[in-house]
């Protein structure tokens, strides 16, 4: 096989290998043709034209045309019609296929090869002229709007007012004059906004429908839609040219789209919904409300039984549950697509358990079939089962979970306002050009479409609670109202959604956690066995701990130990240390902390029942401990102008010299951990006796002895470390002499700051382990500020592309993965096996723990609610 790239493939020389080159409907349909299963004809342009247009302003290569011609062609000569012929004309679809799927969001132009003397021709033909009359305005219509960029609502409005004028309702009630009537309106307003005709010479027209779809690569829909599913942006699409088969060539005729799986809950039951008499668009695009497939079975029983049948032999043959769209036409059927189908979270659970259980799957290619994000999705909030509540109305459940948001009419408001609160987006419909708000909404209502519309199919890919179809809902967008039986809504009022039952609600009711389910056990368990990482949980109290347990924590990575200090109880025997005149005073303020301490610690040390607990002794910087300065000085202001109580007055004065003795411009580089802790020992010494005694009092009651590791924060210099570890070590040692008892205490360090990655090999003398601080290192090594960031500059960056994400969110592997690596390799060149582990947010983000298992880390520590994913994650990147 040679590896010159082809722009032009007819479809019997693809298979299922090659999407990359024919994109996934492309391969797709050429696999089933091979399979023998009834597809239309066709030829595919593949995604290297595409990409070839793309990349030369637009300009097609030079072979592309001709080949085009000669594939078609060979597509009359196979179809015995001709394009444009005054007898057996051939008419085409042209459809956009990318190598991944993106439903809606690329363009289609159907009927092609539709003009003044096919229309009458194939009316004949089928001795059925209404049919190719609609087909006809179809084209119009669709050709206008995609490929010469005519404003759709052009055309609608005139079917509208055609219908309102025939006193009809359905498309389907208009007749052939009435059809007539409407080609020849259509054809008025396209020259009424181009200035023009619409081209009537099908060639041209081919040529222009392929060119529209290249271009419908490039629109900002299509953009937002690959960059929240992270496609690259030079694939190109491929464009799928292909015999139409018709589904509105009268009442044995029919359209339709179905799922060999339950797409929302995984079951193992028919799901679908078809239209007689309709083309494929009305189906996808939520313009008729469709009826169930299960239906089919009267209406077209001999199609019905094959497209069950070949739904069995599609989902046998790709092992993974497929999204099907079919024609019948004149009885007939046809596949026009299969895919892989979007699902819901708790969806792909349970196909990829059965495929395991049914012996279609193995552990492993279960495994893979599933997202890390889809776990994520599970771990989402339910309406609380014991409220009281009574929907206002019910729509279809389209995509399970429930959202509570403030009502929303569009999609750039959804975009904008879901910045700051959590909205709800409500639509007549939605449409691919909604995308932008959708992934910014809480969830999304629609009064129109069925189960597999767009909002449905695209809401269930990302997750987000969706009712659609709710006919009981009126939307006013001109007012932004909601009008729900007698309640009216404005835009901004609260409202919960429930895309489990189809249930709305005019509320904010209450969530609860998900509860996870056996299936989502079953996957996780499986991941436990293939994984190398460790998975620990960040807590800092005992049900946090616990928490982490119950989710599948090894131990706790990082507790922070800062709010032990900040707690309202706690704040002014924390601020009498910080101000205190003389040691004496320091420790007598330290005395009291040290039992509200231990006693967090029994809490989390009874959670972890012997399982390792990191503790990082204190933190943060002074100032989060003190009033805030510019309050401060107007306290001092206001307290001298109104002449008040003079102690107050000098009180405030004291503490305010106070305060801007400590006052730090950069405090995120300022006195905080071991540097705090260099500066008051007394501090680390608290700490670790009161660590020293929880574990001693479990012990004593429980007969559990903890693992306790102590972690020192922000070292810079191997010397921090050795002076808190000889700090710790002794206190530790007095501790247990005291108490007469043994304990073993491992202490190590942080790896935090891009010093210390560097000299890692220096601070791993002192240290008995590692974890690295990956939200600091992101900070201090990108020279970014954790508390700034966001939003600002680099949100900016994150939509102009200068960087490809968040690096907060997911590790930026070039340069900070760099300090890791670095940290890892020097850190064990000194003490081989040091153990390594990370307790940034990153040690929840699937993509880092990629990074993390392929660096050879130990163990990575997140929030007890991401320790599934992390678990999950940490087997997908051995896989
Ligand atoms: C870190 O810096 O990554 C870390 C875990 O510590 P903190 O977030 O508490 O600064
Ligand atoms: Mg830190």
């Amino acid at each position: 096989e040679s590896t010159t790239v082809r722009y032009l493939y007819d479809m019997s020389e693809g298979d299922a290998s090659m999407r990359t080159i024919l994109g996934g409907k492309g391969a797709n349909l050429a696999e089933m043709k091979r399979l023998g299963i009834p597809v239309p004809d066709g030829f595919t342009v593949s995604t290297a034209a595409c990409v070839a247009t793309m990349g030369n302003q637009g300009e097609w290569p030079a072979s592309l045309w001709d080949d085009t011609l000669e594939a078609l062609a060979r597509l009359e000569e196979r179809t015995g019609r001709t394009l444009g012929g005054a007898t057996r004309p051939l008419l085409l679809s042209v459809r956009s296929g990318a190598v991944h799927s993106m439903p809606g969001m690329m363009d289609t132009i159907l009927n092609l090869g539709i003009g003044d003397e096919t229309v009458e021709s194939l009316g004949a033909e089928s001795e059925n002229p209404r049919f190719a009359w609609d087909s006809y305005r179809r084209f119009l219509q669709m050709y206008g709007d995609v490929v010469e960029g005519v404003p759709p609502h052009v055309y609608e409005d005139e079917l509208t007012s055609l219908k309102k004028r025939r006193g009809v309702e359905q498309d389907t009630d208009l007749t052939t004059d009435d059809l007539k009537e409407l080609v020849a309106t259509f054809k008025e307003v396209s020259r009424r906004e181009l200035g023009r005709d619409l081209p009537s010479d099908p060639r041209e027209q081919l040529r222009g429908a392929i060119d529209a779809v290249f271009k419908s690569w490039d629109t900002p829909r299509a953009r937002v839609y690959r960059k929240a599913n992270a496609i690259p942006d030079d694939l190109g699409t491929a464009v799928n040219v292909m015999q139409m088969v018709f589904g509105n060539r009268g009442e044995t005729s029919a359209t339709g789209v179905c799922f060999t799986r339950n797409p929302s809950t995984g079951g193992k039951e028919l799901y679908g919904e078809f239209l007689v008499n309709a083309q494929g668009e009305d189906v996808v695009a939520g313009i008729r409300t469709p009826r169930e497939l299960s239906e089919m079975e009267e209406v077209l029983p001999q199609a019905y039984g094959e497209l069950i049948r070949t739904m069995h032999e599609l989902e046998a043959h790709y092992k993974d549950m497929q999204d099907i769209e079919f024609t019948v036409e004149e009885g007939t059927l046809y596949l026009l697509q299969t895919r892989s189908g979007k699902r819901t979270a708790a969806a792909a659970l349970k196909v990829a358990r059965d495929m395991v259980e049914e012996g279609v799957l193995t552990r492993e290619e279960a495994l893979r079939r599933v997202e890390p994000a889809q776990l994520d999705q599970l771990l989402h909030p339910a309406i609380d089962p014991d409220h009281d509540r009574t929907p206002l109305t019910r729509g279809l459940p389209a995509s399970p979970g429930a959202a509570v948001g403030a009502v929303v009419f569009d999609a750039d408001t959804a975009a904008e306002r879901g910045q700051t609160e959590p909205v709800v987006l409500v639509r007549y419909e939605t449409t691919p050009d909604d995308i932008h708000g959708v992934i910014v909404a809480k969830g999304v209502l629609t009064a129109h479409g069925g189960m597999t519309s767009h909002a449905a199919v695209v809401a269930r890919g990302m997750g987000r609670p969706c009712v659609a179809g709710a006919q009981g809902i009126r939307i006013n967008t001109a007012e932004k109202t909601l009008t729900i039986g007698a309640r009216v809504f404005g835009e901004g009022d609260v409202i919960t959604l429930d895309g489990t039952t189809g249930d709305v609600y005019g509320e904010a009711l209450e969530l609860v956690p998900p509860q996870v389910n056996e299936d989502f056990g079953a996957i996780v368990g499986w991941a436990d066995e293939i994984r190398r990482l460790g998975v620990r949980a960040n807590a800092d109290t005992g049900e946090d701990a616990a928490k982490a347990r119950e989710l599948g924590a090894e131990g706790i990575g990082l507790c922070r130990t800062e709010h032990m200090f900040m707690a309202a109880d706690r704040l002014p025997a924390v601020r009498e240390m910080i101000l205190a005149g003389s040691d004496e005073e320091r420790a007598e303020a330290l005395e009291k902390i040290l039992p509200m301490q231990q006693e967090d610690f029994e809490g989390i040390f009874s959670a972890m029942k012997g399982l390792p607990v990191t503790v990082r002794l204190l933190d943060p910087p002074l100032h989060e401990f003190l009033p805030d300065l510019v309050e401060q000085s107007l306290l001092v202001q206001r307290l001298d102008l109104t002449g008040g109580d003079a102690d107050e007055l000098s009180e405030a004065r004291t503490l305010l010299s106070q305060v801007k003795r400590l006052h730090e411009q950069n405090p995120m580089l300022g006195t905080r951990g071991c540097r705090l802790a260099m500066l008051y020992p007394e501090i680390p010494e608290m700490q670790t006796r009161a660590i020293v005694r929880a574990a001693l009092a479990v012990k004593e009651r429980e007969g559990e002895t903890a693992t306790v590791e102590i972690m020192i924060p922000l070292v810079a210099y191997a010397r921090e470390l050795q002076v808190q570890r000889q700090i710790v070590e002794q206190t530790v040692a007095d501790e247990l002499e005291a108490a007469g008892e043994q304990m073993e205490v491992h202490v190590g360090t942080m790896i935090e700051l891009p010093r210390a990655a560097i000299v890692a090999d220096q601070i791993a003398e002192h240290a008995d382990f590692f974890s690295f601080g990956t939200n600091d290192l992101t900070q201090t090594g990108i020279g970014i500020s954790r508390d700034d960031a966001e939003g600002g500059f680099l949100s900016a960056y994150v939509s102009d592309e200068v960087i490809p994400h968040n690096p907060f969110e997911s590790i930026d592997k070039d340069g900070v993965g760099g300090l890791v690596q670095i940290g890892a390799e020097r850190g064990r060149s000194a003490k081989p096996g040091l153990k390594l582990g990370v307790c940034g947010e990153h040690g929840g983000d699937p993509a880092s723990i990629e990074l993390f298992d392929a660096l050879g880390l130990d163990y990575v520590s997140c929030s007890p609610f991401r320790v599934p994913i992390a678990r999950f994650a940490a087997a997908r990147s051995v896989l």
